[in-house]
């Protein structure tokens, strides 16, 4: 079975892909790998955030690795707050008081569109390639649900009458941005194995 190295030690996401994946691959973290440090992410752009993720650890440890970089993107605020989503409210990255900014910033404003935008950054054996995956919903007014994490009480996805944060794990990884785009990733990895 071939490694792949997922740039990430956030065990929802990793719990997310592992139950995505399936056992077609062995699915390892950055500590299992042995890798401590911060990378950096310092583009502007979820592309270029999980690129930089990728060639990090592939220059590094020449590793079949991905990357991925969501942002939660709201039509009224011009795609705010985007790839800034983890620390919307501060250095802090604290879900809470990300969730009560974006609140207070749409109070009495009508349009409440918002997206999930996942980008991953594939490195497979050298080389490099990228899927996108979206969901689109809308901002709730207040919190609902006790799943998930980041801004999944606040967020309702087309076509639900529910927040991420009352779906279980499975329905919304069926739906979910990051869902979306390993299901390419997995359609190509598939053609690969
Ligand atoms: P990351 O690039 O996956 O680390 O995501 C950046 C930020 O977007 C996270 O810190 C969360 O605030 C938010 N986010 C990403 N994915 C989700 C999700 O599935 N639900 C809710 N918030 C999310």
């Amino acid at each position: 079975m071939k490694d792949l190295v997922l740039a990430t030690n956030n065990p929802h996401k990793v719990e997310e892909i592992r139950n995505k994946l399936g056992s077609s691959l062995r699915i390892k973290t950055l500590n299992e790998l042995g890798c401590y440090e911060d990378i950096p992410e310092t583009s502007g752009t979820l592309e270029g955030n999980a690129s930089q993720k990728s060639h990090y650890l592939f220059d590094k440890y020449g590793c079949n690795c991905f990357a991925d970089d969501t942002g939660l993107e709201v039509e009224v605020l011009n795609g705010a707050p985007g790839v800034y989503s983890a620390r919307y409210a501060g250095e802090e990255k604290d879900s809470e008081a990300n969730m009560k900014k974006l609140l207070e910033q749409l109070d009495g404003k009508e349009n409440r569109k918002a997206r999930f935008r996942t980008i991953i950054s594939l490195i497979w054996e050298g080389k490099e390639y990228f899927f996108e995956g979206v969901v689109e919903g809308v901002i709730l007014t207040e919190k609902h649900g006790t799943e998930g994490f980041g801004y999944d009480p606040i967020f309702q996805p087309e076509g639900y009458d529910k927040s991420f944060a009352e779906l279980s794990m499975n329905e919304k990884n069926s739906i979910s941005h990051r869902g979306r785009a390993v299901e390419k990733l997995l359609q190509f990895l598939k053609e690969k194995l």
